[in-house]
Parts: structure tokens; sequence; C-alpha cells
């Protein structure tokens, strides 16, 4: 079905675990170049590296920091220089980085969410424009950008998260800027909206916890990363979705209908 992603040159950031390692599972398994990124070197890097290249594509690791915007920078000139173009960038990277409720937001909390979740994005897409306008004029098709949103984008996000929920809803926003000015250039972006997902991201939570708060959800739990992975590689192949941008695909087992 996803038969387009063979050889496409796929930038994953913030992929090391969870939704962005699952995805980049489901690109070597499509037969895609993939570059895994993460802040810091996973420990077992080698022996990672090991079973996702015996998976049918070609995957290799990337150490930057993308909540510095020159690393966003580096990193994207060190993909470029490993695969030789971008066809698809997948903006992954985010997370909470605490949870402080309005009285306790200073400063120095307000730009680390902002720039792990919002600028990050930005500034890799910024980076990677020209190189994924090159590959869809080279091939006649689509590229194709993927930014993670959230479920928190809409709501507002849970106790201690309105910061990120705001740096999401900001991802979701600017994205239709993008539309509006680099469809011309080849480019699609969409975004995929997790819902609650078992990942680090709740490791603050006991598995009673996560079974109670689940329970709460139209499936009744929380969803699996393997099973946001399909919708990147949807997003990804031309041949799936080349007349679709600009959309929000909501993957919450019915947690929130907007
Ligand atoms: P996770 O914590 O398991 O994974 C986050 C990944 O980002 C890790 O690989 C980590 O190394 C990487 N990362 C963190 N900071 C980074 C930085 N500065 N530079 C480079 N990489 C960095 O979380 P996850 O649940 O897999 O989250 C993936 C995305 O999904 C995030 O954008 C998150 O906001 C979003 N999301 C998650 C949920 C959920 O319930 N899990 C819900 C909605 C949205």
């Amino acid at each position: 079905m996803f038969d387009d992603l063979k050889g496409k040159r796929v930038l994953i950031t913030g992929s090391t675990q969870g939704i962005g390692l699952a995805a980049v599972e489901a690109f070597a398994r499509a037969g895609a170049k993939v570059a895994m990124n993460g802040r810091r070197i996973p420990a077992d890097l080698e022996a990672t590296l090991a079973r996702l290249n015996g998976l049918g594509g070609e995957v290799v690791f990337l150490q930057a920091d993308v909540s510095d915007s020159a690393a966003c920078g580096t990193l994207v000139e060190a993909f470029v220089e490993r695969f030789g173009g971008i066809d698809v960038l997948i903006n992954n990277a985010g997370g909470l980085v605490a949870r402080k409720p309005l009285p306790e937001i200073d400063d120095e909390f307000f730009d680390a969410v902002t720039d792990l979740n919002s600028r990050s994005a930005l500034m890799v897409t910024k980076h990677a424009l020209p190189h994924l306008k090159a590959a869809a004029a080279q091939n006649g098709t689509t590229s194709s950008v993927i930014s993670v949103g959230s479920v928190a984008g809409y709501t507002g996000g849970g106790p201690g998260a309105g910061l990120y929920g705001a740096a999401k809803a900001w991802l979701h926003n600017i994205q239709k800027n993008w539309v509006a000015f680099h469809t011309k250039d080849g480019i699609r972006f969409n975004m995929v909206s997790p819902g609650t997902f078992d990942t680090a991201f709740h490791a603050d939570k006991d598995e009673d916890t996560k079974a109670r708060i689940g329970s709460g959800f139209p499936m009744g739990r929380f969803g699996r990363p393997e099973e946001c992975a399909p919708t990147f590689l949807f997003f990804a192949s031309h041949a799936c979705s080349g007349y679709i941008t600009g959309q929000v695909l909501d993957v919450n087992g019915g947690q929130y209908m907007p």
C-alpha cells in the first residue's frame, strides 16, 4: 500500500523512543532511508540500529537538541550530507518539560516549553524547506512535512500543561500559513494529533492511574505508539495523500472529537 515510500529520505525528530521510534520502525519496514534523532546518544544505540536496519530500510542516528535553533540547522545539514536530500520531515520532538500551573510559570520555563514544542518544528522546517522543494521538483510529486500536535492543542491541556497545550495549538495554527505560502513549492503540510499514548510522556503515572484515565475514553485505554505510526506513512505517501494538505488527523481513540 505504501510502495512509494521505498527509498524515501525521512527525517524524524525526537525519535529514540515512544511515538517517534514507532514511526522510525514503520518507515524502515516500508524500505525508507530514515534518520532517528535524539538529544542524547541512546545507551543501546548499536543494538537498536542493528535491529532497525534489519527491517528492510536504512536507519541512522543523528544527535541534535532541536530546542537549539543552531542545532536544527546542523541536523538538517547532516541528514542531507548522509542521504543527499529530504523527502519527508516529521516534527515529532516535544514534551511537557514539567507540569507547572500558571502561578509557577517564569521566562525560563516559558522558553523551555516553547523552544522544544514550537520553535524546534519551525526551525527544522525552515532549514529543510529548500531540500523538500528540490526533492519535489526532482521527482515530480510532493514532499511532506508532518508535525505532531496534541489533543492538548484543542483542550488547553491537563493540570500544569497549559503552556504545552498552547505550544501545540501554535503548531496547529502556523501550519495554515505554511500551506498558504509553500504549497507552490510542492510541499504538503499535515499534522498528526495524538490523544493519550502510553509512552514516557506519562511516566509520572502508575499503571492503575493510566488504566483509570484510559477507561474514560471511548476506546477504554491509552493508545500504543505503533497505532500512531501508520498515520505518518499515510501523510508521507504521495500515492495515499498527494491531494491532502493543511489537515490535522486526530489519533485519540475518541477522546476528543473536534
Ligand atoms: P517520549 O517522551 O517518549 O518521546 C519524546 C522523544 O523526543 C524522545 O525520543 C526524546 O529523546 C526526544 N526529545 C525530547 N527533547 C528533545 C530535544 N530537545 N531534541 C531532540 N529530541 C528530543 O514522548 P512521546 O509520547 O513519544 O511524544 C512524541 C510526540 O507526541 C511529542 O511531540 C509529544 O508532545 C506528542 N504527544 C504525545 C502524547 C502522549 O500522550 N504520549 C499526546 C499528545 C502528543
